[in-house]
């Protein structure tokens, strides 16, 4: 087994959308990014790549190369999982918190929690997704930035097991 963990923030502005885990939560602000600035889903790659000791996502997909330019998140997440398959493991499970102060998340958890199912392959029962504020607290706190961590587990896989 390997453990991996990610952490990432971008900053909220206007004119932007807020998407977090592969959907658009409806809001006055986004994330300010090269990409979309899914923070959730650029902390679960970097988890990915953490557990593989293969750098992180700056690595794989540089922020200054034009072909991710607003380039949705999931497709980078796809990417990596099928990084985290080529070298022999999968996803046991993820863990992850959402922190920002503005709107409550508890309502879109379920479907973000569903999209990162699909994407990731793995049951909706091994995908954690929480949410909290920053207690008004820092940057986040005062909403202008969310942050996102997440921790996986891979598991080798055993051939010998499926054949
Ligand atoms: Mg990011």
């Amino acid at each position: 087994m390997r453990i991996g963990s990610g952490w990432d923030i971008h900053r909220l502005t206007e004119g932007r959308k807020l998407v977090l885990g592969g959907i658009v939560i409806p809001f006055s602000k986004g994330e300010e990014a090269h990409s979309d600035g899914d923070v959730l889903i650029h902390a679960v790659i970097d988890a990915l790549f953490g557990a593989l000791s293969m750098g992180d996502i700056g690595t794989h997909f540089p922020p200054g190369d034009p072909a991710y330019k607003d380039i949705s998140s999931t497709v980078l997440l796809e990417k990596a999982v099928s990084m985290v398959h080529t070298e022999g493991f999968f996803i046991g499970n993820i863990d992850s918190t959402i922190i920002l102060e503005k709107p409550k998340l508890k309502r879109y958890i379920p479907e973000v929690v569903q999209k990162l199912s699909s994407i990731l392959g793995v049951d909706p029962e091994n995908i954690s997704v929480k949410a909290k504020t920053g207690e008004g607290l820092g940057p986040v706190g005062e909403g202008n930035a969310v942050e996102a961590r997440a921790v996986v587990l891979l598991e080798e896989k055993d051939e010998s097991v499926w054949v």
